[in-house]
């Protein structure tokens, strides 16, 4: 199975008809069905590393002023608490603890609506421990490796430039700072180099601007961790946005 890193943009993305979801369709209609789903989204930051062990996780709805439309989406994909407890087993050194109460974030279920409409396949979620630095993310993702030949898609979900701060709804395309950072990430990972990505925060001044916050850059190290040296990567969804967004969107293995 491949890995994907989804730009998951602005939450109106889920209920918008526009170019990203119907980029994230396409991406799931190209690939092999998974059996279930691993998630690591920007919107599920913990101390320690959890996973949603719910048979029916809800749909948490974790953002403000949007419009009603938007609360009222549910995501009644099923959970799967046995793919949760062979997780753990793989990251036992992280200690990660199940979560049995915890639905799914709009950072999975905004995407995964797009991807698997009809709600049908079954759903973990990984936690970011961000008190952890890159390369404990790296890691982590790396022991996530056998869950590849075991049926299961790992996606990661967040934005690989993301400053709310910096943000301008009406902009339909990105600052320059931005435009330049998100072709950076893309040499990097089109020439693997992943020790440049983990180290981040040192590819000049861009850096700062672009990730001010780890957790929504985190989630594309597991799926780099997850590409074999053979394996070339694909973009898809390649635009910044709302001028401090890159919807930028990779798959490893597809
Ligand atoms: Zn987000």
């Amino acid at each position: 199975m491949p890995a994907l890193f989804v730009g998951h943009g602005s939450p109106m993305n889920a209920i918008e008809d526009n170019e990203f979801r119907r980029g994230w369709a396409d991406i799931a209609s190209s690939i092999p069905r998974p059996k279930a789903i691993l998630c690591v989204s920007a919107h599920w930051e913990t101390r320690g590393v959890g996973l949603t062990a719910a048979e029916r996780p809800g749909t948490i709805h974790d953002f403000y002023g949007f419009p009603d439309e938007l609360y009222a989406v549910r995501y009644p994909a099923p959970g799967d608490p046995a793919l949760a407890r062979e997780t753990a087993d793989l990251i036992r050194s992280a200690a990660a603890g199940l979560d049995v109460e915890r639905g799914l974030d709009h950072g999975a279920w905004s995407v995964l609506s797009a991807m698997y409409p009809e709600a049908d396949v079954p759903v973990v979620q990984l936690s970011l421990d961000t008190g952890k630095p890159p390369a404990f993310h790296y890691g982590l993702g790396r022991e996530l490796a056998p869950l590849r030949d075991r049926g299961v898609v790992v996606l990661g979900s967040g934005n690989m430039v993301h400053n709310l701060g910096r943000i301008d709804f009406r902009r339909a395309d990105g600052a320059e700072w931005a435009v330049r950072f998100d072709a950076t990430l893309k040499e990097r990972i089109r020439t693997r180099d992943h020790d440049a990505l983990v180290r981040y925060e040192e590819l000049g001044p861009d850096a700062r601007l672009a990730v001010p916050t780890p957790e929504h850059f985190l989630p594309l190290l597991y799926v780099l961790a997850l590409q074999e040296p053979d394996e070339t990567p694909a973009f898809f969804n390649e635009s910044t946005v709302m001028g401090s967004i890159s919807m930028t969107s990779v798959a490893v293995g597809a």
